[in-house]
This record gives C-alpha cells, sequence and structure tokens, in this order.
C-alpha cells in the first residue's frame, strides 16, 4: 500500500516502540502505587512530562496528558466555559476548526451558552479582524487551531492570541496537525492540545497545555491522576511513547519537513502535468509541509478515494463520514468554495518514509481513476 493519509495518523516510529516496550511488559507497576515498582512507572512519566515541557517551552506542572487531541479540546473548551460561567457564556471559535472543538461549543449551547463562528477567507486562513469582530463583553473562550487537518492552512496565531490578549478572554490553540512538524512559539496560546500519533506515536494518548493559573474545571473526575484534572490510571507506556515521538520528530523536522515539500511538490507538479481540471484548496503559502488538497472537475471526492484504495493508494475526502452518512465538508464549505469543488476534495497528506517512485505511482493510479470516473460520467 502507498500510504498518503499522514494527517489521519501515522505509523509508530519502531524506536518510540522501543522506549514504550518495557512500560508494556516489565514496570507494569501503577505509577500511583507507593511500591517501588508503582515508583518506577511514576518516574518514567515524570519524566516524558519533564521532556515534553521543555521542548514546548513551558513548566512541567502546565502539561496534562489526555487520551488524545479529542480529550485536550473537550477538556479545554468544556472546563474553561463551566469555570468561567459568572464572567459569561460567549465563545467564538473558527468556522473550520476539528470536531473535537465544534461540537463541544455544540454542547455547551445546550447548557445557555452562545457560539459564533468565524469563516476564513477563500483560502482558509482566519485573520485576526474577524476574531476581533467577533468577541464581545462576555467573550470567555477563542478557539482558532494552528493549522487545518483538511486542506492545511497555517493561520496567525501570534497575531490573532494578541487580540484575543487585549480583550481578556482565554485562548485554545488546537496544535494536533503542528505538533513535531511547525515549532510550538509559532503558536503561543493560554491553552493547546496535541496527539501522539499524528507524529509517528502511539494512538490514544496526548497532551493538553494550560498555562499556569488557568482556571478550569476537570472533564475527568476520580483518583487524584493529573493533579486531580484528569482522573483515571496514566497510560504509562503512553505518556513515554508521547514523549519519546515529540523529540524524535522535533529532532528532525527541519529534515522530514523538507523531505515532504519536495515529495508533496513533486507530486502536485505531476498531477498538473497529467491531469486536467484539477485545482488546489488551501493557501499556497501558508501551508502544512504535507497537505495537498485538490478538487477535481466531474469527479466525486469519495469516489476518487475508493479508487485510489482499490489500486492501493490511501487518502481522504475533504468530508467526514460517520453512521454512514457522508457530508460535506464544513471546511471548504466555510471557505465559500463551490459545491462540486467541495464534493470532490481529495486530501492527499505525504510522510517522512514515503518515497519518489511511491509519488510517481500514486499520480499514475489517479490519472487513471479520474479518468474512468470522467468517462462514466460522460
Ligand atoms: N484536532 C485536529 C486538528 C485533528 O486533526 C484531530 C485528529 O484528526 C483531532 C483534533 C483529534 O485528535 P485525536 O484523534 O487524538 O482525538
Amino acid at each position: 500500500m502507498i500510504y498518503l493519509d499522514h494527517a489521519a495518523t501515522t505509523p509508530l516510529d519502531g524506536e518510540v516502540l522501543q522506549a514504550m516496550m518495557p512500560y508494556l511488559t516489565d514496570v507494569y507497576g501503577n505509577p500511583s502505587s507507593q511500591h517501588s515498582a508503582g515508583r518506577e512507572a511514576a518516574n518514567a512519566v515524570t519524566a516524558a512530562r519533564d521532556k515534553i515541557a521543555r521542548i514546548v517551552g513551558v513548566p512541567a506542572s502546565n502539561i496534562y496528558f489526555t487520551a488524545g487531541g479529542t480529550e485536550a479540546a473537550n477538556t479545554a473548551l468544556k472546563g474553561v466555559c463551566a469555570a468561567s460561567r459568572e464572567r459569561g457564556r460567549h465563545i467564538v471559535l473558527s468556522a473550520i476548526e476539528h470536531p473535537a472543538l465544534l461540537e463541544s461549543a455544540r454542547d455547551m449551547c445546550a447548557y445557555g451558552w452562545e457560539l459564533t463562528l468565524v469563516d476564513p477567507d477563500g483560502n482558509g486562513i482566519i485573520s485576526p479582524d474577524s476574531i476581533a469582530k467577533a468577541l464581545r463583553p462576555d467573550t470567555v473562550f477563542v478557539g482558532v487551531m494552528a493549522a487545518n487537518n483538511e486542506v492545511g492552512t497555517v493561520q496567525p496565531i501570534a497575531d490573532i492570541y494578541a487580540v484575543v490578549k487585549r480583550h481578556g478572554a482565554f485562548f485554545f490553540s488546537d496544535c494536533v496537525q503542528t505538533a513535531g512538524v511547525l515549532p510550538f512559539a509559532q503558536f503561543p496560546s493560554d491553552g493547546m492540545g496535541f496527539s501522539a500519533h499524528k507524529f509517528y506515536g502511539p494512538k490514544g494518548v496526548g497532551v493538553l497545555y494550560m498555562k499556569g493559573g488557568a482556571r478550569f474545571a476537570r472533564l475527568l473526575s476520580g483518583g487524584n491522576q493529573e493533579r486531580g484534572l484528569r482522573a483515571g490510571t496514566t497510560n504509562v507506556a503512553g505518556a513515554v511513547g508521547c514523549a519519546c515521538a515529540l523529540e524524535r520528530a522535533c529532532a528532525a523536522m527541519d529534515k522530514n519537513n523538507k523531505k515532504v515539500v519536495r515529495l508533496r511538490d513533486m507530486f502536485l507538479k505531476l498531477v498538473n502535468q497529467n491531469i486536467e481540471g484539477v485545482h488546489l484548496n488551501g493557501d499556497g503559502q501558508s501551508r502544512l509541509p504535507a497537505n495537498a488538497n485538490l478538487s477535481f472537475d466531474g469527479c466525486d471526492g469519495e469516489q476518487i478515494v475508493f479508487g485510489l484504495d482499490l489500486a492501493g493508494v490511501a487518502c481522504s475526502t475533504g468530508s467526514a463520514c460517520s453512521s454512514g452518512a457522508v457530508t460535506s465538508s464544513h471546511v471548504l464549505t466555510a471557505m465559500g468554495l463551490e459545491e462540486q469543488r467541495v464534493k470532490s476534495a481529495v486530501r492527499f497528506t505525504f510522510g517522512k518514509d514515503n518515497t519518489e517512485e511511491e509519488v510517481a505511482r500514486s499520480v499514475d493510479c489517479l490519472k487513471a481513476v479520474v479518468a474512468r470516473i470522467r468517462r462514466s460520467r460522460a
């Protein structure tokens, strides 16, 4: 299989698996236990937290392990809203957030909060001005993702953060797509989250950063793990794997990005040379290195994904499929793209282990699949 869906998930790095193995086998103590087996596990979690904090550039006491990006987003939004309800009940999000944040906000609307969604421009960029216009005296939470998972647009987070800081609301940035890819310093925030499986780490573990002094209610109640703010026995191997994967991804960031950009640009060039009626979605410049989101005239994105899958190439559409119901991409729709362009979008996301040969073969397959779909519709 040629895997071109790295924004969905990445393969586990062999070295990361090696780092995790002792905590999946011999070192099985519960880190909350008082005996030496527990202490050994607790020490591993502490070391993992310290490593992540150093890389992010924040105090270790501001780092919370979660079960991934979704839990980080839920905890930040619901936790801050619950702790700030005396100050106001208004939430501002970009309209192109991941459902992890959008649906969390919709949950809060059932309890009396109001949500304002801010649309991007036609390239998928959220302007600081549009955020400023959406702020109200009762706004308590603002969320804008560092980079979008569908079209890969990287947002001007530092400028947006400055706007939100002048207002005083809490600012959260979903860094799931940028962690290990772009420096954390590029995306200042009061809170952010990321997920290990997006940077060659294990699935089901992520990180929530909340700045010191931030007031937020916990999502999971129970034991005193994560300083009482996230109950549940700690995923020791996951924490170790997350830290190891982040360290490796950040150490190889420049090298990996150069390679991935070269493969992505080779892919775009070959597609342009070989297939007519193709449109790039998202910003040409402010874009994640790995992302190519393309729409194909006269095609359905789903059909392209299925056709490529049969040919041994894995990619994804710009639409979300849940319980068998395919809905149009809320991202492309918010960008104001016309329906045909939304329906025909396909996302290709490259990874550090892809090769030029795979890129060339995937374009050959894509050319054949698109031609077949167009013929069948003619
Ligand atoms: N936020 C973004 C931007 C994502 O791309 C994803 C996953 O695709 C998530 C959040 C959810 O992360 P997780 O799968 O770790 O829950």
